[in-house]
Formats: structure tokens, C-alpha cells, sequence
């Protein structure tokens, strides 16, 4: 039994996966941005223990999936946007020690890639991409087994490609214009149809549904959403030509709806590629995919 962690901008969740990859049990809170880092590991032990001791599981590792740069060598978290208390810390120290098992973390959405490509939606497959689609954009490659990794260990973040030069391009947060997440993220397509229905506030659930009843103005915000993620499947297409690109996160609760655009972009933008053998599909664990993927991080090959 493998213990598992996900420490998200909104939520923080435990949970016990099986060597198989089946979520048997999981807890979750909401994350407090002020919490200190000692206070918060104590309490994520002791709901993981809580689960175990209730259940008879003794865990024989545990693994963390962590928003935002950690060093999966060291288990050292970076600069982070959402708990800023916690930048510096060393994570995977600190869960050894309370935990008295092998720590392992990494990105959550290196973490969700490892997760599908060990239990899910990537199995079998010698080269697969996972995406999460959500307040914003999260990517994580697999190949021949092994999470693609750059320089000092860093992922990339494909979700901060530039697709807009245009220099009135919204800016993102990352500091520059035009990047993918800025302009597809669900975050980005709530912000477009505010601007312009700023009467009907919906969310992206509710454009959606809206689309699902042949709403205009609903069915051209889903193509102009599929459209955009189209633009960075489609580089990720000519860049790897995966077997399977994955897609989770919150806006993929929709993801028939936007799969036909996102096949138009591809068919339109990788004529040098065989992008015939991209498989574009839903992620298999769904809400659950980064906290499938911290345990998947125990299993060491990656
Ligand atoms: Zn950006």
C-alpha cells in the first residue's frame, strides 16, 4: 500500500492507493495560504495515519504531488505562489520523519503524467502526455518509462508556450504575454465570456451545459476554447508525436465537447508529423489524477 498527498492551490488531499493504482481512501481540506509548513505536515500525517490505522494498512512509502517546483531529488519545494510560508522547505525530510516510511514528490502534473502512464490512460504506451486543464495549464511527459526531465531535474511548463505575439496579448502571471495557459486555461475562458456577457457570470460548467442545450453563444465559446487548446496540443503533437495525449482537470468534465476543435487544430497544424497516431483521450483518474500520481511516484522509475 502506497500513502499519497496532493497539495493543490485550493485543496490539500491523502489518500492510501493500492500497488495496482486503486484509490482505496482519501481525505481532503482546503488549503490555508497563511498555514505553517511543520503545523500543516503534521496534520497531513496524521490524516494519513488516521486512514491506515482505521483500514489495518501499513503504508510502505508515500508519495506527494505539490503545485507549483519541488525538486524530486531532494524534495526541496520552490517558489510557491500558493504557500508562500512554504518555499525553501524540505518536503520529503519532513514525511520521512513523521511518516517513519521512503518519500518521494514531485509536480502535480508531473505526478498525474506518472500516474497515467503507470495505471491509466498512458499504460502500455512508450511515449504519452498528460494535461490538466484547469484554473490553469499543467503538462507532464512520459517517455520509454521515464518522466522527460530538463536541466537540475526542472519540468518544463508547456502550458506557458507562447501561441499570442500579438503585444496586446493578455499578460499572464508568469510575466509574459500570449501563453497558452493565459489564453486556454478555464480560468481564460470564463474571463472571455464575462467580457463579453458580463450579465451571465457562468462558469465553464455552465457554459457547458449551456452548449449541451444548443445555446449560440455557449456552442461558439466551447469552439473558441477548443480551438485554443487545439493551438498547444497541436505543438505538443509536432513536438513528440505521442502515442496518447491525456487530458484532465476540471474543463475536461466536458472534454467531448471540446475534442472536435482541438482534432481540427491538429489536422490543420502537424502536416510534418504522423499525427494520425495521437490518440487525444480523457484522463483515466479524473478529479483524482495527481493523487493517483503521488503514489505512482513511489514506485521509483521514474
Ligand atoms: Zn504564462
Amino acid at each position: 500500500m502506497l500513502g499519497a498527498i496532493d497539495i493543490g492551490g485550493t485543496k490539500i488531499a491523502v489518500g492510501v492507493v493500492s500497488d495496482g493504482g486503486e484509490l482505496l481512501d482519501s481525505q481532503n481540506w482546503a488549503t490555508d495560504p497563511s498555514a505553517a509548513f511543520d503545523e500543516e505536515i503534521e496534520r497531513i500525517a496524521g490524516a494519513l495515519n488516521g486512514i491506515c490505522s482505521s483500514r489495518g494498512i501499513r503504508l510502505e512509502a508515500v508519495g506527494a504531488a505539490v503545485t507549483g517546483p519541488v525538486n524530486p531529488t531532494t524534495g526541496i519545494l520552490g517558489v510557491n505562489a500558493f504557500l508562500p510560508n512554504w518555499s525553501g522547505q524540505a518536503l520529503t525530510p519532513a514525511l520521512q520523519h513523521q511518516l517513519g516510511v521512503p518519500a518521494y514528490a514531485d509536480n502535480d502534473a508531473v505526478a498525474a503524467a506518472v500516474g497515467e502512464a503507470a495505471w491509466g490512460a498512458g499504460r502500455g504506451t512508450t511515449s504519452f502526455v498528460y494535461l490538466t486543464i484547469s484554473t490553469g495549464i499543467g503538462c507532464g511527459v512520459v517517455l520509454n518509462g521515464q518522466v522527460l526531465r530538463g536541466a537540475g531535474d526542472a519540468h518544463g511548463e508547456s502550458g506557458h508556450q507562447v501561441i499570442d505575439l500579438d503585444p496586446c496579448a493578455p499578460l499572464c502571471f508568469c510575466g509574459a504575454r500570449g501563453c497558452w495557459e493565459v489564453l486556454a486555461s478555464g480560468t481564460a475562458m470564463t474571463r472571455r465570456w464575462r467580457e463579453q456577457y458580463p450579465h451571465s457570470p457562468w462558469t465553464v460548467k455552465e457554459i457547458c451545459a449551456a452548449a449541451r442545450q444548443g445555446d449560440p453563444a455557449a456552442l461558439s465559446a466551447v469552439a473558441e476554447e477548443g480551438r485554443l487548446l487545439g493551438v498547444g496540443i497541436a505543438n505538443l503533437v509536432t513536438h513528440f508525436v505521442p502515442q496518447v495525449i491525456a487530458l484532465g482537470g476540471g474543463v475536461m468534465e466536458s472534454f467531448d465537447l471540446f475534442l472536435p476543435q482541438m482534432e481540427a487544430q491538429v489536422r490543420a497544424q502537424c502536416g510534418l508529423v504522423p499525427w494520425q497516431r495521437t490518440r487525444i483521450e480523457r484522463a483515466h483518474f479524473r478529479y483524482h489524477a495527481a493523487l493517483v500520481g503521488a503514489a505512482a511516484l513511489c514506485r521509483g522509475l521514474w
